[in-house]
C-alpha cells in the first residue's frame, strides 16, 4: 500500500467519525509474534518496541493472532513460503500454492488461519491491522519467493490479501508511525 493511500484512507476515517459524534477508538489486528509471543516457524517471537503499540494495548485496541498457529500448525514447524514468485492474491485464486521445507503442500491450512483472522478482524470491527512483513500468511509490502534461498519480492502473504480484499488497511510494523500519527490524534477518548 502506497504512503499517500494510507493517509487519505486513514483521514476518510477520522472525517466519518468527526461528522457526528465520534465511534470508540478503532480495534486494530495485530500479529501475535509483534506483542512477543514465540509463535514463528522457528518458535522465536519477533518483538516491537513502539510507543503506539504500548498505548494501543493499553486502551484494549489491539486484536492479537497468529493465523498459521490458529489454523493448527505446531511451533516450531518447517518454513513455508507461495511457491514460484507469487503472492497471497495469487493463492486466493487458487492459482499458487504454499508449500514448506519438507515439499508439503500447506495451502489449505493457510487458507484456514487466513479466514479465522479476517473472521476475527470482522467480529471485532478491525479496520486496520499491523502484520509481520515478510511472512507468507502476515507479509504485507514483500515476501520470499519460493525458493527457500532467502531471497524476497514485492507481495502480501495469504491473510494480507484476504484481509485487504475485504476492506481491512494492512500495515507492515514498520509502518507503525503512518497509523500512529493521525489515529493519536483524532479518536474519542472513552
Ligand atoms: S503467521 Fe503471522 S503472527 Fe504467526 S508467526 Fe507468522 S508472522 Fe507471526
Amino acid at each position: 500500500m502506497g504512503a499517500s493511500l494510507v493517509s487519505f484512507s486513514v483521514r476518510k476515517y477520522h472525517s466519518i467519525t468527526q461528522k457526528g459524534r465520534p465511534v470508540a477508538k478503532p480495534k486494530i489486528l495485530i500479529s501475535a509474534c509483534l506483542l512477543g509471543r514465540p509463535v514463528r516457524y522457528n518458535g522465536s517471537a519477533k518483538p516491537v518496541l513502539h510507543p503506539a503499540l504500548s498505548a494501543w494495548q493499553k486502551a484494549g485496541q489491539l486484536v492479537m493472532i497468529c493465523p498459521e498457529v490458529t489454523a493448527g500448525f505446531s511451533t516450531p514447524r518447517p518454513p513455508a513460503e507461495i511457491t514460484h514468485g507469487q503472492s497471497g492474491e495469487a493463492v486466493l485464486a487458487n492459482t499458487a500454492r504454499v508449500q514448506d521445507t519438507t515439499g508439503a503442500d500447506v495451502t489449505a491450512q493457510f487458507l484456514t488461519g487466513a479466514k479465522a483472522a479476517l473472521a476475527l478482524a470482522q467480529e471485532h470491527n478491525c479496520q486496520f491491522a499491523i502484520l509481520t512483513d515478510a511472512s507468507p500468511s502476515c507479509g504485507s509490502t514483500h515476501i520470499y519467493d519460493g525458493t527457500f534461498q532467502g531471497k524476497k519480492h514485492p507481495g502480501t502473504g495469504v491473510t494480507t490479501a484476504l484481509l485487504r480484499a475485504n476492506g481491512v488497511q494492512v500495515f507492515a510494523e514498520t509502518e507503525i508511525d503512518v497509523l500512529w500519527s493521525p489515529l493519536s490524534k483524532n479518536y474519542m477518548t472513552s
